[in-house]
């Protein structure tokens, strides 16, 4: 037997043992969609992430949500409403953004690899872009000539420092994104001087971090850069965007990130912050910390079988729509994520069984020798911390099988 990840809390089961998620039983929810495998985002999950951040953090403080950690349309729509921005890093992201009903003002757009016509269609639409290089700041310029529009233009520095114990480095040494923070100042001098709107700096270090204390230190280290930056450059950044972070428990042994830690660290550094980002706002982007634990993968058992003494739970879903639960995106060591029968949510385990997709191939396994309930054919497993990088980050192509579907409730 192999141990899986905790499962988020929040969720509960009715009187008969069936999960329940937003109130609905799960086996209704897979009924009403009209087939399986479904994602299933819980919209007052969302809003509790959103207040529990907001109260732990430093009243002026600004959330970003970094949508690429789940961009189902509906979600979108329920989190603009909620949150002061979105962070898009494509223009695809940027139209799904803008259709959301969030304000061009309130979108940034980063990512490496911005083609001409994604930087028109930000600088058009009056979104902030996020500028990774020189050469994307000569372009955007010049486009925003052509277009006669001033652009929207932040800094993303890569810093010298990285998030320690992140689960994905994005800054520190050589890295394809941001302008390293000894060029950062003297581009943002240009971009001045060319006369466009330069509306700050975006520092994003990593993510998937547990440790309030290395989120802490990671903040500190980002508003010191910062404070330096903006004394090179002799202007006030009107928005540092420190990055986000936070991450999520998938794996057994995981603790959830101390919010209230983060929160008066975070005081603490904005006390102490240069005077040249008095006037200065802050903002943190996250995206799994806010939406992963507030989704649940519904899939259905359509075999079960046994070989050589192994018990397998063959399932109609797998790694096309959660490469990350089976360990293909970004791990080293395959762990479970946390893992249920719906049927049977919170009872005791009295079997060890493998849970797999319906892929052939042997990478797709949702579950390893994980302990459950007893589940056969018909039954609905659920898959936790679905609710980033889930759907839209597997490839759903593979295999011919499709899209899982989706829904809010
Ligand atoms: C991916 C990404 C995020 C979100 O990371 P999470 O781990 O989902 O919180 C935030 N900012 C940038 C620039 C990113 O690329």
């Amino acid at each position: 037997m192999k141990p899986h990840g905790p499962i988020p809390p929040g969720y509960s089961a009715d009187s008969d043992g069936m999960l329940t998620i937003g109130g609905d039983r799960a086996d209704a929810l897979a009924d009403f969609a009209g087939d399986t495998p479904l994602f299933v985002y819980d919209s007052a999950m969302i809003a509790a992430r959103v207040a529990e951040w907001r109260a732990a953090m430093p009243t002026d403080m600004q959330l970003h949500y970094a949508m690429k950690a789940n961009p189902y349309a509906p979600l979108l729509a329920f989190m603009a409403a909620l949150v002061d921005g979105f962070d898009v890093a494509s223009g695809g992201e940027l139209r799904a953004a803008l259709a959301s009903g969030m304000a061009a003002a309130d979108v940034s757009f980063a990512g490496p690899g911005k083609r001409d016509r994604e930087l028109e269609a930000a600088i058009t639409a009056g979104a902030t872009i996020n500028l990774e290089s020189r050469g994307e700041a000569e372009r955007a310029l010049s486009i925003a000539s052509h277009l006669g529009l001033t652009p929207r233009l932040a800094v993303r520095v890569n810093p010298d420092f990285d998030l320690k114990g992140s689960g994905m480095k994005m800054g520190g040494g050589a890295k394809p994104f941001g302008v390293d923070a000894a060029d950062a100042a003297a581009l943002v001098r240009d971009v001045l001087d060319a006369g466009a709107d330069w509306r700050g700096f975006h520092i994003f270090a990593g993510s998937q971090a547990l440790d309030a204390s290395a989120i802490a230190e990671t903040q500190r280290q980002t508003v010191a850069l910062a404070g330096r930056l903006a004394e090179e450059v002799g202007a006030t950044p009107p928005l540092v965007n420190l990055g986000g972070g936070m991450g999520v428990p998938y794996f057994p042994g995981d603790m959830p990130v101390d919010v209230i830690a983060v929160g008066e660290a975070l005081a603490e550094t904005l006390a102490a912050r240069d005077r040249a980002l008095t006037d200065s706002r802050f903002a943190m982007e996250l995206g799994r910390w806010l939406v992963a634990e507030t989704g649940v993968y519904l899939t259905r058992i359509v075999d079960r079988k046994v070989s050589h003494g192994e018990t397998f739970l063959v399932t109609d879903g797998g790694l096309h729509h959660q490469l990350a639960a089976s360990g293909n995106f970004g791990t080293v060591i395959r762990r479970n994520y946390p893992i249920a029968v719906a049927r049977a949510f919170g009872r005791d385990p009295i079997e060890t069984v493998s849970v797999v997709g319906c892929l052939c191939t042997p990478l797709d396994r949702l579950g390893d020798q994980v302990a459950l309930p007893r589940a056969d054919v018909g039954d609905l497993i659920a898959l936790f911390q679905a609710g980033a990088y889930g759907a839209s980050a597997s490839p759903a192509s593979f295999l011919g099988q499709g899209a899982a579907r989706e829904t809010l409730v």
